[in-house]
């Protein structure tokens, strides 16, 4: 065991006769999740293992400061050495992504996101509109003229990937805020491909004419051209914005670079920090320069306080990125999705746009197994494979039961998996699926939730699971 692990042994030991002291539930919990984490094959692509000193940082007073505002600009006092924790943060980020401009304080993806969008209104409608009056703050127009403001935001366009062909709830889907602040339109994937049809997308853009155009995903397993969406952004006059929040370890990582890279031709960039970039649970948005006034005001336009103890764990995961080991890894999630993608389609199993080139694997389950999403997911759930139901592009099964389920490598890879134990997996996952059957609905029928795994299947799976991931423990040394 490495000092350092020994080191958080006994951290986690003290704390957790801590938390037993207050709340044995709590406690109780907090050992149960590491012990069902250890013992599950984690291939949701939104998950990941953060590092000890990761989640050390967390738990630190931090958490108890207020510090609305920006570095050296607070409404509250005393907070120095916030200010600190937020710049060495935000220096991570910057020289990290090669970004004129960061932005920490967001305190999830959906924050992220909505800090970008009311930064980018403010940059496109509501600078211009203040300008055209001659005042500087919005206090300043007349209640006519704020009367009139408020409508041109009402009336701006967004056009984002649509939830089915891969798209996330906050590029302009209506049971989200993006899709009722903004008029919305969604573009969508090649009917025959499953990829994105850059020529069809422009087309549509010139036609619906959106102020913000936004690329990125959570469930599309291929990777985008960024320098293409700038130049259909400029063809229309659009503000370009990516969410990155799926991908940004592998551009961290130098997976992506060049025209898949998206910091470079972007306006805006928003990510999550707990995905593949392995950090604490977050947000923070990149951006150009000019945007950096309107993006600093996410506190308070639609943040409260930032949590000062998250920022700090930002930084340390950031730093972890810059490392040649975080290249290495980003580079293994890559080729282990491939590894998936071939275990799965050897053995039968139909993907959606025929295989992957990022983290994400996007198997059809309806089409290879006869299988909704919901079924396979909860066959898999109980023989100790972690993975989601997913949409598949024009869904028969509709967003609730699906056809599909998505995989992705960013949490087994940081376990060590590399494409043997991949291979494996995709080993495990057929050997459930295609002993599994959809029961008889009470209605009769086919039910699309319940299903009957056949005799010692689960059982047997899971020992092999647990089996495989023995070879490779979390947090090895720990033992609460
Ligand atoms: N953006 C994308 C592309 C995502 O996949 C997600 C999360 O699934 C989010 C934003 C939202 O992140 P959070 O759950 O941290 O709000």
């Amino acid at each position: 065991m490495s000092d350092m692990t020994a080191a958080a042994d006994r951290a986690y030991r003290e704390a957790l006769s801590v938390i037993e002291s207050v709340e044995p539930r709590i406690a109780a919990a907090t050992r149960q999740e590491l012990t069902d984490q250890r013992g599950s094959l984690k291939l949701i692509a939104s998950e990941n293992y953060a590092s000890l000193p990761v989640l050390l940082t967390m738990g630190t007073w931090f958490s108890d400061k207020y510090a609305e505002g920006t570095v050296g600009h607070r409404f509250y006092a005393g907070c120095q050495n916030v200010d600190t924790v937020e710049s060495v943060a935000a220096e991570h980020a910057r020289e990290l992504f090669g970004a004129e401009y960061a932005y920490v304080q967001p305190h999830s993806g959906i924050d992220a996101n909505l800090v970008a969008y009311w930064a980018i209104l403010a940059h496109k409608v509501e600078r211009p509109g203040l300008a055209e009056k001659g005042v500087k703050n919005v206090n300043d127009l007349s209640e006519e003229d704020w009367e009139t403001l408020r409508h041109r935001f009402g009336e701006q366009r967004l056009m984002g990937m649509s939830l089915d062909a891969g798209g996330h709830l906050t590029h302009g889907f209506r049971p989200n805020i993006s899709g009722k602040m903004f008029h919305q339109r969604s573009y969508g994937t090649d009917p025959t491909s499953g990829l994105i049809d850059y020529d069809a997308l422009l087309a549509q853009a010139r036609e619906f004419k959106p102020l913000i155009l936004v690329a990125g995903y959570s469930a599309y397993p291929r990777r985008v051209n960024f320098a293409k969406m700038r130049e259909i952004a400029d063809e229309v006059g659009a503000v370009l914005m990516v969410d990155m929040a799926h991908f940004a370890g592998l551009v961290a990582g130098k997976v992506f670079t060049g025209e898949e890279d998206p910091v470079p031709y972007a306006d805006v960039v928003t990510t999550t920090t707990h995905k593949s970039l392995r950090g604490p649970r977050g947000g923070l948005v990149l951006a150009k320069e000019e945007y950096a006034p309107e993006v600093d005001r996410g506190c308070p336009m639609v943040l409260g306080g930032p949590l000062s103890h998250m920022m700090a764990a930002k930084a340390v995961a950031l730093a972890e990125a810059r490392t040649p080991a975080f290249q290495q890894y980003a580079q293994n999630v890559a080729d282990n999705a491939k590894a998936l993608a071939e275990g799965l389609q050897k053995r039968g199993v139909k993907l959606v746009t025929g295989g992957t080139d990022n983290h994400i694997v996007l198997a059809d389950i309806a089409a290879s197994f006869g299988l909704t999403g919901r079924q396979a997911e909860s066959a898999l759930v109980d023989s100790g494979v972690v993975t989601n139901r997913n949409s598949v592009p024009a869904d028969p099964n509709g967003a609730w039961y699906t056809s599909g389920i998505r995989l992705g490598t960013p949490a087994l890879t940081s376990r060590g998996f590399g494409a043997d134990e991949f291979d494996r997996t995709a080993e495990l996952i057929v050997e459930v699926l295609s002993n599994t059957t959809a029961a008889d609905a009470p209605k009769g029928g086919a039910s699309k939730a319940k299903y009957v795994i056949a005799d010692g299947i689960a059982d047997r799976v899971q020992a092999e699971a647990e089996e495989l991931l023995g070879k490779f423990p979390l947090y090895p040394g720990l033992e609460l």
